[in-house]
Protein backbone atom coordinates (compact mmCIF):
# COMPACT_ATOMS: atom_id res chain seq x y z
CA UNK A 1 0.00 0.00 0.00
CA UNK A 2 1.16 3.61 -1.01
CA UNK A 3 2.26 4.79 2.37
CA UNK A 4 0.57 8.48 1.87
CA UNK A 5 -2.53 7.34 0.53
CA UNK A 6 -4.82 9.16 2.48
CA UNK A 7 -3.05 12.46 1.62
CA UNK A 8 -3.00 11.51 -2.39
CA UNK A 9 -6.54 10.49 -2.23
CA UNK A 10 -8.36 12.40 -0.03
CA UNK A 11 -6.84 16.09 0.25
CA UNK A 12 -6.48 18.44 -2.85
CA UNK A 13 -3.32 18.77 -5.04
CA UNK A 14 -3.40 22.26 -3.94
CA UNK A 15 -0.50 20.74 -1.46
CA UNK A 16 2.92 21.89 -1.66
CA UNK A 17 5.44 21.40 0.83
CA UNK A 18 4.53 17.41 1.78
CA UNK A 19 6.03 17.11 -1.76
CA UNK A 20 9.45 18.10 -1.03
CA UNK A 21 9.17 16.27 2.13
CA UNK A 22 7.60 13.22 1.84
CA UNK A 23 7.44 11.80 5.29
CA UNK A 24 4.83 11.69 7.40
CA UNK A 25 5.72 13.79 11.09
CA UNK A 26 4.90 12.98 14.26
CA UNK A 27 6.69 14.85 16.54
CA UNK A 28 8.37 17.79 17.19
CA UNK A 29 11.02 19.44 19.98
CA UNK A 30 13.06 22.35 19.45
CA UNK A 31 14.40 22.77 16.21
CA UNK A 32 13.58 18.95 15.16
CA UNK A 33 11.52 16.94 13.83
CA UNK A 34 10.56 13.21 14.27
CA UNK A 35 8.43 10.94 11.47
CA UNK A 36 6.25 7.81 12.07
CA UNK A 37 9.20 5.86 11.45
CA UNK A 38 11.25 7.60 14.08
CA UNK A 39 13.73 9.76 11.73
CA UNK A 40 15.00 12.95 12.77
CA UNK A 41 15.17 15.97 11.14
CA UNK A 42 16.84 19.17 11.93
CA UNK A 43 13.98 22.18 10.82
CA UNK A 44 15.41 24.58 8.38
CA UNK A 45 11.84 25.44 7.56
CA UNK A 46 10.17 26.00 11.15
CA UNK A 47 7.00 26.85 9.75
CA UNK A 48 7.72 28.71 7.06
CA UNK A 49 8.80 31.21 10.13
CA UNK A 50 6.32 30.27 12.61
CA UNK A 51 8.33 28.66 14.60
CA UNK A 52 10.79 30.90 16.13
CA UNK A 53 11.25 29.84 19.84
CA UNK A 54 11.61 26.20 18.40
CA UNK A 55 8.69 23.49 18.53
CA UNK A 56 6.64 22.31 21.87
CA UNK A 57 9.12 24.94 23.57
CA UNK A 58 8.32 23.96 27.14
CA UNK A 59 8.06 27.50 29.01
CA UNK A 60 5.35 28.12 26.59
CA UNK A 61 3.75 24.56 26.24
CA UNK A 62 3.68 24.64 30.03
CA UNK A 63 1.88 27.58 29.97
CA UNK A 64 -0.83 26.89 27.60
CA UNK A 65 -1.32 22.98 29.48
CA UNK A 66 -2.21 25.42 32.95
CA UNK A 67 -4.55 27.37 31.09
CA UNK A 68 -6.56 24.70 30.01
CA UNK A 69 -6.40 22.81 32.88
CA UNK A 70 -7.99 25.68 34.39
CA UNK A 71 -10.41 25.84 31.92
CA UNK A 72 -9.35 29.08 30.29
CA UNK A 73 -11.46 30.72 27.60
CA UNK A 74 -10.58 29.07 24.37
CA UNK A 75 -12.46 31.05 21.65
CA UNK A 76 -13.54 34.83 22.63
CA UNK A 77 -14.11 36.96 19.52
CA UNK A 78 -13.46 40.45 20.53
CA UNK A 79 -14.76 40.23 24.16
CA UNK A 80 -12.63 41.28 26.97
CA UNK A 81 -10.26 38.50 28.30
CA UNK A 82 -8.42 37.79 31.29
CA UNK A 83 -5.23 36.21 28.79
CA UNK A 84 -5.75 39.28 26.24
CA UNK A 85 -5.71 41.56 28.87
CA UNK A 86 -2.10 39.92 29.97
CA UNK A 87 -1.31 40.04 26.36
CA UNK A 88 -1.87 43.57 26.03
CA UNK A 89 -0.37 44.72 29.05
CA UNK A 90 3.14 42.68 28.12
CA UNK A 91 2.75 43.30 24.56
CA UNK A 92 2.79 47.51 25.37
CA UNK A 93 5.32 47.21 28.17
CA UNK A 94 7.67 44.55 26.79
CA UNK A 95 7.79 45.17 22.92
CA UNK A 96 6.17 48.55 21.87
CA UNK A 97 7.17 51.10 25.00
CA UNK A 98 10.94 50.29 24.94
CA UNK A 99 10.81 50.35 21.21
CA UNK A 100 8.95 54.32 21.39
CA UNK A 101 6.05 52.43 20.23
CA UNK A 102 4.06 53.39 23.07
CA UNK A 103 1.24 55.21 21.67
CA UNK A 104 0.70 52.79 19.03
CA UNK A 105 -2.32 50.25 19.28
CA UNK A 106 -3.06 46.52 18.84
CA UNK A 107 -5.88 45.48 16.06
CA UNK A 108 -6.64 41.90 16.90
CA UNK A 109 -7.23 40.65 13.52
CA UNK A 110 -8.56 36.94 12.03
CA UNK A 111 -5.64 35.20 12.83
CA UNK A 112 -3.44 34.66 9.22
CA UNK A 113 -1.14 36.81 7.94
CA UNK A 114 -2.95 37.57 4.94
CA UNK A 115 -5.86 38.70 7.64
CA UNK A 116 -3.45 41.58 9.03
CA UNK A 117 -2.52 42.62 5.82
CA UNK A 118 -5.73 43.16 4.53
CA UNK A 119 -6.79 44.85 7.04
CA UNK A 120 -3.68 47.42 7.19
CA UNK A 121 -4.64 47.96 3.56
CA UNK A 122 -8.09 48.88 4.01
CA UNK A 123 -7.31 51.09 7.34
CA UNK A 124 -5.20 52.75 4.97
CA UNK A 125 -7.66 53.22 2.90
CA UNK A 126 -10.23 54.91 4.40
CA UNK A 127 -7.82 57.02 6.56
CA UNK A 128 -6.58 58.53 3.80
CA UNK A 129 -9.66 58.25 1.55
CA UNK A 130 -7.26 56.80 -1.54
CA UNK A 131 -7.34 53.17 -3.19
CA UNK A 132 -3.64 53.12 -4.23
CA UNK A 133 -1.14 51.38 -2.37
CA UNK A 134 2.78 51.01 -3.28
CA UNK A 135 4.07 47.61 -2.90
CA UNK A 136 7.85 46.46 -4.74
CA UNK A 137 8.81 43.81 -6.62
CA UNK A 138 9.21 40.51 -5.46
CA UNK A 139 7.15 41.69 -2.02
CA UNK A 140 4.91 38.70 -0.57
CA UNK A 141 1.83 39.78 1.26
CA UNK A 142 -0.31 36.73 1.44
CA UNK A 143 -2.51 35.01 -0.91
CA UNK A 144 -6.32 36.53 0.06
CA UNK A 145 -7.04 39.12 -3.18
CA UNK A 146 -6.24 42.52 -1.75
CA UNK A 147 -2.90 41.37 0.23
CA UNK A 148 -2.89 39.40 -3.46
CA UNK A 149 -2.73 42.67 -4.88
CA UNK A 150 0.54 43.88 -3.31
CA UNK A 151 2.15 40.52 -3.92
CA UNK A 152 4.92 40.29 -6.91
CA UNK A 153 4.61 36.40 -6.65
CA UNK A 154 3.00 35.36 -10.24
CA UNK A 155 2.97 31.69 -9.62
CA UNK A 156 0.19 33.30 -6.83
CA UNK A 157 -1.43 35.80 -8.19
CA UNK A 158 -1.83 33.33 -11.81
CA UNK A 159 -4.72 31.73 -9.64
CA UNK A 160 -6.68 35.21 -8.66
CA UNK A 161 -9.42 34.77 -10.95
CA UNK A 162 -10.37 38.39 -10.84
CA UNK A 163 -8.28 41.13 -11.46
CA UNK A 164 -5.50 42.41 -8.99
CA UNK A 165 -5.93 46.57 -8.50
CA UNK A 166 -5.24 49.03 -7.00
CA UNK A 167 -1.30 48.75 -6.49
CA UNK A 168 1.15 50.10 -8.06
CA UNK A 169 4.59 48.47 -8.17
CA UNK A 170 7.88 50.26 -7.55
CA UNK A 171 11.24 49.11 -7.56
CA UNK A 172 12.46 47.41 -4.14
CA UNK A 173 16.01 48.25 -2.78
CA UNK A 174 18.89 47.67 -5.58
CA UNK A 175 16.60 45.75 -7.51
CA UNK A 176 18.69 47.59 -10.15
CA UNK A 177 21.79 47.04 -8.76
CA UNK A 178 23.36 49.31 -5.95
CA UNK A 179 23.71 51.82 -8.63
CA UNK A 180 20.21 53.14 -8.79
CA UNK A 181 18.45 54.85 -6.23
CA UNK A 182 15.06 53.69 -6.58
CA UNK A 183 13.93 56.02 -3.97
CA UNK A 184 14.09 59.11 -5.90
CA UNK A 185 12.94 56.88 -9.30
CA UNK A 186 9.97 57.01 -6.92
CA UNK A 187 9.99 60.38 -5.49
CA UNK A 188 10.25 61.59 -9.60
CA UNK A 189 6.82 59.31 -10.00
CA UNK A 190 5.06 60.56 -7.35
CA UNK A 191 5.68 64.32 -8.02
CA UNK A 192 4.71 63.79 -11.52
CA UNK A 193 0.75 64.84 -11.22
CA UNK A 194 1.27 62.84 -15.13
CA UNK A 195 3.17 60.34 -14.41
CA UNK A 196 0.27 57.84 -14.00
CA UNK A 197 0.61 56.45 -10.91
CA UNK A 198 -2.18 57.41 -8.73
CA UNK A 199 -1.07 59.33 -5.45
CA UNK A 200 -1.00 56.17 -3.03
CA UNK A 201 -2.36 56.10 0.66
CA UNK A 202 0.33 53.88 2.06
CA UNK A 203 3.52 52.03 1.09
CA UNK A 204 3.64 48.04 2.31
CA UNK A 205 7.24 47.02 2.56
CA UNK A 206 9.34 44.06 4.23
CA UNK A 207 12.52 45.11 5.37
CA UNK A 208 14.10 41.83 4.55
CA UNK A 209 11.99 40.21 1.30
CA UNK A 210 11.11 36.42 2.84
CA UNK A 211 9.36 34.51 0.27
CA UNK A 212 11.01 36.95 -2.54
CA UNK A 213 14.32 35.55 -1.86
CA UNK A 214 15.90 37.45 1.29
CA UNK A 215 16.68 40.86 -0.77
CA UNK A 216 17.11 43.17 2.40
CA UNK A 217 16.91 46.85 2.67
CA UNK A 218 19.12 49.17 4.26
CA UNK A 219 18.80 51.18 7.23
CA UNK A 220 19.45 53.97 4.98
CA UNK A 221 17.10 53.06 1.83
CA UNK A 222 14.68 52.44 5.00
CA UNK A 223 14.66 55.84 6.51
CA UNK A 224 14.19 57.45 2.90
CA UNK A 225 11.28 55.49 2.55
CA UNK A 226 10.05 56.76 5.34
CA UNK A 227 11.01 60.50 4.07
CA UNK A 228 9.17 59.87 0.85
CA UNK A 229 6.30 58.92 2.72
CA UNK A 230 6.21 61.77 4.77
CA UNK A 231 6.61 63.87 1.94
CA UNK A 232 3.88 62.44 0.06
CA UNK A 233 1.56 62.28 2.82
CA UNK A 234 1.86 58.21 2.46
CA UNK A 235 1.22 55.92 5.32
CA UNK A 236 4.31 53.42 5.71
CA UNK A 237 3.27 49.93 6.78
CA UNK A 238 6.09 47.64 7.51
CA UNK A 239 4.58 44.11 6.77
CA UNK A 240 6.81 42.09 9.75
CA UNK A 241 4.91 39.02 9.72
CA UNK A 242 8.35 37.21 8.58
CA UNK A 243 11.39 39.41 9.78
CA UNK A 244 9.44 40.26 13.00
CA UNK A 245 9.09 38.51 16.07
CA UNK A 246 13.36 38.44 16.59
CA UNK A 247 14.27 36.93 13.24
CA UNK A 248 16.59 39.83 12.02
CA UNK A 249 18.09 39.65 15.41
CA UNK A 250 15.50 42.52 17.35
CA UNK A 251 12.14 42.23 17.33
CA UNK A 252 10.94 44.05 14.84
CA UNK A 253 12.86 44.12 11.44
CA UNK A 254 13.34 47.72 11.20
CA UNK A 255 14.09 48.60 14.90
CA UNK A 256 17.57 49.71 14.72
CA UNK A 257 17.21 52.22 11.84
CA UNK A 258 15.57 54.76 13.35
CA UNK A 259 12.21 54.48 11.41
CA UNK A 260 8.49 54.54 13.11
CA UNK A 261 6.59 52.97 10.74
CA UNK A 262 2.56 54.27 11.09
CA UNK A 263 1.49 50.51 10.32
CA UNK A 264 2.87 47.04 11.39
CA UNK A 265 1.58 43.67 10.48
CA UNK A 266 2.89 41.22 12.58
CA UNK A 267 1.39 36.71 12.71
CA UNK A 268 3.53 34.05 11.71
CA UNK A 269 5.95 33.39 15.01
CA UNK A 270 4.30 36.13 17.25
CA UNK A 271 1.37 33.42 19.20
CA UNK A 272 5.51 31.73 19.93
CA UNK A 273 3.77 27.84 19.64
CA UNK A 274 2.65 27.55 16.23
CA UNK A 275 -0.71 28.82 16.94
CA UNK A 276 -2.60 31.09 14.48
CA UNK A 277 -2.43 34.74 15.43
CA UNK A 278 -2.03 38.62 14.10
CA UNK A 279 -2.13 41.66 14.65
CA UNK A 280 -2.17 44.87 13.20
CA UNK A 281 -0.43 47.36 15.17
CA UNK A 282 -0.91 51.07 14.26
CA UNK A 283 -0.60 54.95 15.20
CA UNK A 284 -2.91 55.70 17.83
CA UNK A 285 -4.34 58.78 15.32
CA UNK A 286 -4.88 56.50 13.22
CA UNK A 287 -7.38 54.27 14.67
CA UNK A 288 -10.54 55.58 12.98
CA UNK A 289 -12.18 52.18 12.76
CA UNK A 290 -16.12 52.42 13.50
CA UNK A 291 -16.74 48.91 16.29
CA UNK A 292 -16.97 46.24 14.46
CA UNK A 293 -16.33 48.12 11.08
CA UNK A 294 -13.81 45.36 10.29
CA UNK A 295 -14.44 42.01 11.40
CA UNK A 296 -13.51 38.54 12.06
CA UNK A 297 -15.16 35.25 14.46
CA UNK A 298 -11.58 34.07 15.41
CA UNK A 299 -10.24 36.96 16.37
CA UNK A 300 -10.10 35.89 19.91
CA UNK A 301 -7.51 32.82 19.84
CA UNK A 302 -6.67 33.20 24.08
CA UNK A 303 -4.69 30.17 23.72
CA UNK A 304 -2.39 32.54 21.48
CA UNK A 305 -2.81 34.83 23.72
CA UNK A 306 -1.61 32.89 26.76
CA UNK A 307 1.04 31.59 24.45
CA UNK A 308 1.95 34.96 23.06
CA UNK A 309 2.98 36.08 26.18
CA UNK A 310 4.59 33.35 27.93
CA UNK A 311 6.87 33.61 24.90
CA UNK A 312 7.08 37.87 25.36
CA UNK A 313 8.24 37.35 29.22
CA UNK A 314 10.36 34.17 28.36
CA UNK A 315 12.51 36.00 25.35
CA UNK A 316 12.23 39.67 25.54
CA UNK A 317 12.30 41.37 29.03
CA UNK A 318 16.21 40.80 28.92
CA UNK A 319 18.09 41.32 25.74
CA UNK A 320 20.26 37.85 25.88
CA UNK A 321 18.02 36.09 23.97
CA UNK A 322 18.23 38.69 21.05
CA UNK A 323 22.03 38.99 21.73
CA UNK A 324 22.00 35.06 20.60
CA UNK A 325 20.02 35.37 17.73
CA UNK A 326 22.64 38.19 16.23
CA UNK A 327 25.53 35.43 17.41
CA UNK A 328 24.08 32.18 15.61
CA UNK A 329 23.18 34.83 12.92
CA UNK A 330 26.72 35.45 12.03
CA UNK A 331 27.78 31.74 12.59
CA UNK A 332 25.12 30.44 10.13
CA UNK A 333 26.39 33.22 7.56
CA UNK A 334 30.21 32.45 8.24
CA UNK A 335 29.66 28.75 7.51
CA UNK A 336 27.35 29.68 4.62
CA UNK A 337 30.24 31.87 2.98
CA UNK A 338 32.66 28.87 3.24
CA UNK A 339 30.02 26.78 1.84
CA UNK A 340 30.35 28.97 -1.42
CA UNK A 341 34.03 29.62 -1.33
CA UNK A 342 34.21 25.61 -1.63
CA UNK A 343 31.56 24.78 -4.23
CA UNK A 344 30.69 27.43 -6.14
CA UNK A 345 32.83 30.77 -5.33
CA UNK A 346 31.48 32.14 -9.49
CA UNK A 347 27.84 31.63 -9.18
CA UNK A 348 26.64 31.15 -5.17
CA UNK A 349 26.37 33.90 -2.41
CA UNK A 350 25.09 34.59 0.65
CA UNK A 351 22.14 36.45 1.12
CA UNK A 352 20.07 38.20 3.79
CA UNK A 353 19.82 39.61 7.64
CA UNK A 354 20.21 38.13 10.92
CA UNK A 355 18.97 34.37 10.94
CA UNK A 356 16.78 35.15 7.59
CA UNK A 357 19.72 34.17 5.45
CA UNK A 358 20.14 31.60 3.09
CA UNK A 359 22.39 30.60 -0.22
CA UNK A 360 21.31 32.16 -4.28
CA UNK A 361 21.90 29.15 -6.46
CA UNK A 362 22.39 29.78 -10.24
CA UNK A 363 18.95 28.68 -10.98
CA UNK A 364 15.42 27.37 -9.34
CA UNK A 365 16.28 23.61 -10.16
CA UNK A 366 19.68 23.89 -8.92
CA UNK A 367 18.67 25.26 -5.33
CA UNK A 368 15.92 22.05 -5.74
CA UNK A 369 18.19 19.77 -6.04
CA UNK A 370 20.36 20.78 -2.83
CA UNK A 371 17.28 20.89 -0.85
CA UNK A 372 16.22 17.71 -2.04
CA UNK A 373 19.88 15.92 -0.87
CA UNK A 374 19.72 17.85 2.47
CA UNK A 375 16.46 16.28 2.90
CA UNK A 376 17.81 12.77 2.29
CA UNK A 377 21.04 13.73 4.85
CA UNK A 378 18.05 14.90 7.63
CA UNK A 379 17.53 18.58 6.94
CA UNK A 380 14.33 20.18 6.34
CA UNK A 381 15.16 23.13 3.79
CA UNK A 382 13.16 25.14 0.99
CA UNK A 383 13.63 27.56 -1.28
CA UNK A 384 12.70 31.05 -1.79
CA UNK A 385 13.29 34.07 -4.34
CA UNK A 386 11.37 35.09 -7.87
CA UNK A 387 12.95 32.11 -9.33
CA UNK A 388 12.55 29.85 -6.52
CA UNK A 389 16.95 29.89 -6.40
CA UNK A 390 17.44 31.02 -2.61
CA UNK A 391 18.26 28.26 -0.40
CA UNK A 392 16.90 29.29 2.44
CA UNK A 393 17.37 29.39 6.43
CA UNK A 394 14.59 29.50 8.49
CA UNK A 395 15.82 27.43 11.65
CA UNK A 396 14.47 28.26 14.67
CA UNK A 397 16.04 30.94 16.67
CA UNK A 398 16.57 28.58 19.73
CA UNK A 399 18.47 26.04 18.06
CA UNK A 400 21.66 25.07 19.29
CA UNK A 401 25.69 25.82 17.95
CA UNK A 402 25.71 22.08 17.61
CA UNK A 403 22.32 21.68 15.34
CA UNK A 404 23.81 24.75 13.42
CA UNK A 405 27.06 22.96 12.86
CA UNK A 406 25.03 19.48 11.63
CA UNK A 407 22.61 21.25 9.81
CA UNK A 408 25.69 23.29 7.56
CA UNK A 409 27.61 19.81 7.41
CA UNK A 410 24.35 18.07 6.02
CA UNK A 411 23.90 21.82 3.65
CA UNK A 412 27.87 21.50 2.62
CA UNK A 413 27.68 17.85 1.95
CA UNK A 414 24.29 18.70 -0.68
CA UNK A 415 26.47 21.58 -2.42
CA UNK A 416 29.30 19.14 -2.88
CA UNK A 417 26.77 16.97 -4.33
CA UNK A 418 24.95 18.99 -6.54
CA UNK A 419 27.55 21.76 -7.37
CA UNK A 420 29.54 18.42 -8.84
CA UNK A 421 26.76 17.17 -10.96
CA UNK A 422 26.55 20.74 -12.62
CA UNK A 423 29.99 21.21 -13.17
CA UNK A 424 30.19 17.49 -15.28
CA UNK A 425 26.81 18.47 -16.99
CA UNK A 426 28.67 21.48 -18.44
CA UNK A 427 32.00 19.43 -19.42
CA UNK A 428 30.16 16.56 -21.02
C1 LIG B 1 3.63 34.60 5.27
C2 LIG B 1 3.53 36.04 4.99
C3 LIG B 1 2.29 36.68 4.80
C4 LIG B 1 0.99 35.92 4.75
O1 LIG B 1 0.71 35.21 5.91
P1 LIG B 1 -0.35 34.01 5.84
O2 LIG B 1 -0.51 33.58 7.27
O3 LIG B 1 0.25 32.95 4.99
O4 LIG B 1 -1.59 34.56 5.26
C5 LIG B 1 2.29 38.04 4.61
N1 LIG B 1 3.43 38.76 4.59
C6 LIG B 1 4.63 38.19 4.76
C7 LIG B 1 5.86 39.03 4.74
C8 LIG B 1 4.72 36.81 4.94
O5 LIG B 1 5.92 36.22 5.06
Amino acid sequence: MNTFEQFEQHESGIRSYCRSFPVIFKQARGAELVTTEGKTYIDFLAGAGTLNYGHNHPVIKQALIEYLHSDGLTHGLDMYSEAKERFLETFHRVILEPRGLGNHVVQFTGPTGANSVEAALKLARKVTGRSNIISFTNGFHGCSIGALAATGNQHHRGAAGVPLTDVSRMPYANYFGDKVNTISMMDKLLSDPSSGVDKPAAVIVEVVQGEGGLNTASADWMRKLEKLCRKHDMLLIVDDIQAGCGRTGTFFSFEEMGIKPDIITLSKSLSGFGLPFAVVVLRRELDQWEPGEHNGTFRGNNHAFVTATAALEHFWTSSEFADSVKAKGALIRERMQKIVRRHGPDSLFVKGRGMMVGISCPDGDTAAAICAEAFERGLVIETSGNHSQVVKCLCPLIISEEQIHKAMDILDAAFAKVMAAEVQNKAS
